[in-house]
């Protein structure tokens, strides 16, 4: 049996397990327990020796869990050779092995807060036992980097070993290759760092990785050297650092964060928080979010914090490290088998999970764009089933080479659709099938057109069902014309059953065609009608960005809406001076004209008058004329967080209202609005005089200059 159908089957069998539906015998647990060690083991081998794995980290680790679960229920199945009791993988033969002096243990794993919380009790308590402390013990968070552990010793302040994790007891010798990775100081302190003793020997452990903008660029080199890409940016490291030529290395963009010390003669700092900034002073890089705390609600908070903006990095963490800060503390807790018992792991939920791509079917967007779909076998990720997935584009598509009947890995992150990553090439049976955009539409069969410069295909018959769907959708949607009850099922059903053809034809739907309708009784119905009518009333800007014309958003909606007061205006600007406009450029311009161009939509645009929808601007709606709001043309610069607005929230209502934000503070600046711990910039204003406010003043500034759209 392949490896991959061998995972699929214990996940199953573990899946009933963790949820405590399964009953186990000891039999069927020891026959478990055994087929979960060789599926581990396989896993091991393809991710520490191959640097290929088949599956996401977050599927592993529920495999892990789950022996471990096995063991612990079930004492006697343990084997001291377990995936549970063990560090990594062995070190590789290619290279000269290092005996690591203290090994280079793992950590123990916190899947969610009550893991956490029941670690730090416990870290509590054995603190208590040994050494009498009642205090809550201080601990210092660090974001877990994705990388690749390395112990790196110095002698002299000279860097004389640079060796792999490997097992934790042995690692792989691969000195030469540390050297090429500029972010790792070949002798310390560096120039300019600490004047501080530092310690006759020295080991500084921490983590190479590879940034994210840095493992596209190396995939892509790769690929077009015809060589094989990397999995992912842990894996690029792995692989980049455990090469036999030196000089390889040296083309891979490895970075460096230090976060630990191995064996020292001489002195270091007492804590770990204090630990990472005698490192830094020393000259190696650390990272800058770790923080210190006491209390563990703002632990927990810092955690969720990090689970949500860590696509913000440029670099991939799979968690957060939690340490015991004090070292006394530290020795006092010690060690289980294979991690310490006074640091965690706490692993982000996992948003990523391997299945199979069943086909690929294509979708009619409101405007036309035909959008390719992955329709996949359910999988759980984060405890939601998915089982389609967005692909993007035919580009996406074939630059990835995905293929139907491909394994591939889906991510599903926060409110985003989930998407397609890229297919695990190693799964690879022969089978697959590779796609092809459809030359016709799917709903209305005319061809497709792929616009110049536009990754998109589009259907551009004007009576094409599907489109014309979504487009009711679109226009009834909250941001556009906000018609209640109208959704897509609606959609589908009145424009299948033929009462819409236009969009103006929602104006003049009657009680008793919607009674007709199947699931409609009359309160529904009336209430609808009614919806229907108060839409009438809309703000111009969301009747202009509910047309659904090609590239106007919102944002762009409202600007045009700021520059013409009407529809009619609109529909007879130029290209020149729809491009005129600060935010609009020539793509944006192109599409609003050649959509009042189709003799259609200009039909639309007069019934939509005629039936009493509003095409004008309304009172509010346009921004104040420069002059008019006391904040036109003064220059603004922001600092600190705002109670209410957003940085970037703020900065558009200055600008709308006609103001200027600069990012330092000089003569002349007209205000410094400064929030919760505003930074230099408000000692700067201080300084030069400048008049300094906070944010309730600047939005009575803004006040009427900026107001809700009157309804
Ligand atoms: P781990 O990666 O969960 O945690 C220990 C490691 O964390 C340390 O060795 C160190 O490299 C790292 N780390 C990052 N930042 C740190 C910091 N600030 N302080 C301390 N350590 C920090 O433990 P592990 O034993 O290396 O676990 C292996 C990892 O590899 C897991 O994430 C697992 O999912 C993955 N794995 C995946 C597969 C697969 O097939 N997908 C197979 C094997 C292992």
């Amino acid at each position: 049996m392949n490896l991959l159908q061998a995972t699929r089957d214990v996940q199953a069998k573990v899946h009933a397990l963790l949820s405590g539906t399964g009953h186990l015998e000891r039999d069927e647990a020891a026959a478990l327990a055994g087929r979960l060690r060789e599926v581990i083991e396989a896993h091991n081998y393809r991710y520490y020796v191959l640097d290929a794995p088949l599956i996401t980290d977050a599927e592993y680790d529920v495999l892990l869990q789950a022996l471990r679960r096995l063991e612990a229920r079930f004492p006697g199945l343990q084997t001291p050779d377990s995936p549970t009791q063990r560090v990594g993988g062995a070190p590789l033969d290619r290279f000269e092995k290092v005996r690591h002096p203290v090994p280079m243990l793992s950590l123990q794993n916190a899947f969610d807060f009550d893991e956490l919380r029941a670690w730090y009790e416990r870290c509590r308590r054995g603190l208590k036992a040994a050494l009498g402390v009642e205090a809550p013990p201080a601990v210092t968070a660090e974001l877990k980097i994705d990388g690749v552990a390395v112990a790196l010793t110095y002698e002299a302040g000279r860097l004389v070993v640079g060796a792999t994790r490997g097992n934790g007891v042995e690692g792989e010798n691969v000195t030469e290759n540390v050297r090429t990775i500029r972010a790792i100081p070949l002798r310390i302190p560096v120039a300019g760092g600490t004047t501080a003793d530092v310690p006759a020997r020295l080991e500084v452990r921490g983590e190479i990785y590879i940034r994210k903008s840095d493992f596209e660029k190396l995939n892509a080199r790769l690929a077009a050297a015809g060589e094989k890409t990397f999995a992912n940016p842990r894996n690029a490291a792995a692989g980049s650092l455990r090469q036999l030529d030196p000089r390889v290395t040296a083309t891979r963009p490895l970075s460096f964060f230090a976060y630990a010390v191995g064996p020292v003669e001489g002195t270091v700092p007492p804590a770990q928080y204090e630990l990472l900034a005698w490192l830094r002073g020393l000259g190696f890089p650390t990272n800058p979010h770790a923080a210190r705390f006491t209390d563990l609600d703002a632990l927990l908070a810092f955690c969720e914090r990090w689970a949500h903006a860590r696509d913000a990095l440029d670099y991939e963490i799979d968690g957060i490290v939690v340490k015991v800060d004090d070292f006394a503390y530290q020795e006092a807790l010690g060690a289980i088998s294979n991690a310490p018992r006074w640091a965690v792991a706490y692993k982000f939920p996992a948003r990523e999970a391997t299945t199979r791509l069943l086909d690929i079917v294509v979708n009619v967007g409101r405007t036309g764009v035909i959008k390719p779909e992955a329709v996949l076998e359910p999988v759980l990720i984060g405890g939601v089933t998915v089982s389609q997935a967005t692909l993007h584009n035919e580009e996406y598509v074939l630059s990835r080479d995905i293929r139907i009947g491909d394994v591939v890995v889906v991510k599903r992150a926060g409110d985003v659709i989930p998407q397609v990553v890229r297919p695990v090439v190693e799964a690879r049976t022969g089978s697959e099938r590779p796609w092809r955009m459809p030359e016709r539409c799917p709903a209305c069969g005319n061809p497709l057109e792929r616009l110049p410069d536009e990754a998109d295909y589009y259907c551009v018959a004007s009576d094409c069902p599907a489109q014309f769907i979504r487009l009711v959708e679109h226009y009834a949607g909250r941001d556009a014309m906000d018609i209640e009850g109208l959704g897509a099922k609606l959609a589908v059903l009145l424009v299948e059953q033929g009462l819409l053809h236009t969009l103006a034809d929602l104006y003049t739907l009657t009680l008793a065609q919607l009674l007709a309708l199947e699931g409609f009784a009359e309160k529904r119905a009336r209430n609808l009608l009614a919806a229907i009518e108060a839409s009438k009333h809309r703000p111009l800007s969301r009747l202009v960005f509910g047309l659904g014309i090609r590239h106007v958003g919102k944002t762009v909606a409202e600007l045009l809406v700021a520059h013409f007061a009407s529809l009619d205006a609109l529909a007879g600007a130029d290209v020149e001076t729809l491009e005129a406009i600060e935010g609009i450029g020539e793509k944006i311009a192109r599409s609003v004209v050649d959509w009042f161009r189709v003799e259609d939509n200009r039909v639309l645009v007069t019934r939509l008058r005629e039936v009493g929808v509003n095409t004008r601007r309304l009172p509010g709606e346009a921004p104040p004329a420069p002059g008019e709001s006391p904040v036109a043309g003064k220059t603004f610069v922001l600092t600190g967080t705002l109670p209410s607005l957003s940085r970037k929230e703020a900065e558009e209502r200055i600008k709308r209202a006609g103001g200027k934000v600069a990012g330092s503070v000089s003569k002349k600046t007209d205000y410094v609005v400064a929030g919760e711990s505003p930074g230099s910039k408000y000692d700067r204003a201080r300084a030069l005089g400048v008049e300094i406010i906070d944010e309730a003043r600047l939005l009575a500034l803004l006040g009427d200059a900026d107001g809700p759209p009157a309804r």
